[in-house]
Formats: C-alpha cells, structure tokens, sequence
C-alpha cells in the first residue's frame, strides 16, 4: 500500500487563513521587517515570497536591503533601530549573511520578543527550558503537519537525522516536550540504517539527497522530510527517497509541497504572536 500523502501547501493554507482571520478579529496591525544584507539571488527570492505571504494574511513589512560590504556597526545600528520600533513585532535577518559577518552574532542582537525565526539563544534557552517563547519555523510548521496527520507522538519513537540549531536541535526538543522518544542522529551515527528503522516517526533534515532508502523505514512509519536538494537536472528533491520509501511509509511529506509551504505558514503565525504579546 502506498502511503497518505501529508500536504504540506493544504496545511499551509489553513495557517494562513487562521492567521489572517486572528489578525482581522483582533484588530492588531502587525509588522515584519525583513533584512537582506547584499543580492544572493536565492535569498532575495525566499524574502520577496516572505513579503507577498504577509500581504496576504494583513502583515505590513518593512523591508531593508543593506549592501553585500555592510559593516558590522551599521548591521548591528539598524538591528538596534528594529528592535526600538514600535510597529516591527518580528525581524527577520536573512541568513547567511556576508563571509564577513558572524551569523551567530548578529542574530544575536535581535531582541528576542522580536525574533520571529526563534534563533537568538534566548528563545533556544526557552525552548530547552519547556517556557514559552519563538520557536523556529520550520520544526513548529514540522510538528503542525504532525498534529494534521495525526500522529500519536506520546510514547513513539521518534529519529530526528540532523542537529542545526536552526532545524535538528529545536525540532528534537518540540517532539521532546510531546512525550516522544527521541533519538538524534548526524554525521557521526554508527548505523543510521538501524536507528531509523526503530522510528514511528522519522525526520529528515541532512540535506543529503536519497539519504533515507526504502529499507531504512519501519512499515507504516510518519516520514518527514525537511530536506532542500537538487536532482542532476535541477529539480527539488529531498533527503528521502520518496519513490521507494512511499511504498513502505504510513504517511510521508512529498519535496516539494510539504515542509517548505509550512515553514513560510509559520513565520506568519510567529510575526502574529510576536504582535500578541506587544499588546500584553
Ligand atoms: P545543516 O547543514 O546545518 O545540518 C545538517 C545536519 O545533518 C548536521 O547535523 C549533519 O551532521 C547531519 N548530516 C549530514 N549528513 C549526514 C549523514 N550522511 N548522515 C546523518 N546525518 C547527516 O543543515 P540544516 O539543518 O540547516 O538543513 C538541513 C536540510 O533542511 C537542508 O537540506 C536545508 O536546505 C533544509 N531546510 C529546509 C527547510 C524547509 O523549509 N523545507 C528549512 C531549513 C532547512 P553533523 O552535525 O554531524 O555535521
């Protein structure tokens, strides 16, 4: 039997309509700035898609395009200026930043009520500590499509591959709190094969393409994959091999239609909450 399909874009679109719905309902005007230091092509894109998904659902951004040889001061002086202005509740630092930057430490200057990518070590330190705070978007759009499935994640094994601060850590902490067992793999795994095959939910987030083969899934399993690859001739693929491994899944996430829409889906919700919390 082939597996359900879990359709990331259809999710996506129900956050999104919730979004827009909370934000009419609750008359709040919430605001994005979002930060593109220099013209990488890639991530000028992700920003303009960022921007259009906050007209939608009632979102104003702000957007600000330092030059590729900005200096570390002035980076730092118009973070300092977001984080004072009353109509930005999120920012948005598009990584990575210039050879010339440290990501880590210029995350670090968004003040974390506003950090709506859940990256400063303060909203980690929350997320470890089980408290309230931003959560990364793409391990919370990663436990939304969880909950639409309806996995039962209490007591389920569950094999996060991949430990980045911005998607393995964070995402093994959420099914953490969720009562999962969670077992955390990288590079260093002596036998990813047999670890994965334990998983009843199983999460890829390697960026290796085919790196999660038919026979490394358990029949029936929830199969996630965060992935982001190419194939030979250009076209987005996971880090699971979706063609076999569907014969053997219970559910799987298709590359692309399935992560990728939520993680936009969520920082939309996380700019929401950042406004909420403002009004507080
Ligand atoms: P990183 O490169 O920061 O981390 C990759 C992780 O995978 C590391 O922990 C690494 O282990 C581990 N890893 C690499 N190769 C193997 C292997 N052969 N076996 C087991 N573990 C391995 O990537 P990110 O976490 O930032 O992103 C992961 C993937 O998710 C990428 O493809 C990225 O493009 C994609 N992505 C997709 C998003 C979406 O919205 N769909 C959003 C964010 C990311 P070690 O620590 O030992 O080096």
């Amino acid at each position: 039997v082939s597996a359900r399909i879990i359709d990331g874009k259809a999710v996506a679109a129900g956050v999104r309509e919730r979004v827009a719905a909370a934000i009419a309902a609750e008359g709040l005007h919430p605001g994005l700035a979002t930060v593109l230091v220099g013209d990488d092509p890639a991530s000028a894109v992700y920003v303009r898609m960022k921007r259009e998904d906050c007209a939608q659902v009632g979102i104003e951004s702000f957007h600000h395009a330092p030059p590729a040889d900005v200096s570390r001061e002035d980076l730092a002086a118009l973070l300092a200026e977001l984080n004072a202005d009353e109509r930005v509740h999120g920012i948005l630092l598009q990584l990575p930043l210039p050879d010339h930057l440290d990501d880590a430490e210029m995350t670090a200057l968004i003040a974390p009520d506003k950090d709506v990518d859940g990256l400063t070590p303060v909203n980690a330190g929350l997320l470890m500590h089980g408290r309230e705070g931003l959560v990364p978007c793409t391990p919370s759009g990663v436990m939304e499509l969880l909950r639409h499935d309806g996995a039962q994640l209490e007591g389920a094994h569950a094999v996060v591959v991949g430990r980045s601060q911005l998607v393995g850590k964070p995402l093994a902490q959420l099914l953490l709190a969720a009562n999962a067992t969670v077992t955390h793999c990288h590079s260093r795994t002596r036998d990813l094969g047999e670890e994965c095959r334990r998983a009843d939910v199983l999460v890829a987030a390697a960026g290796q393409r085919d790196l999660i083969t038919a026979d490394m899934v358990r029949p029936g399993a929830v199969v996630i994959d965060i992935g982001t690859n190419r194939t030979d001739d250009d076209r987005p693929t996971g880090d699971v091999d979706f063609d076999s491994v569907r014969e053997v899944a219970g559910s799987i996430t298709p590359v692309p239609g399935g992560v990728g829409p939520m993680t936009r889906a969520m920082l939309l919700e996380n700019t929401l909450d950042a406004a909420r919390r403002a009004q507080r």
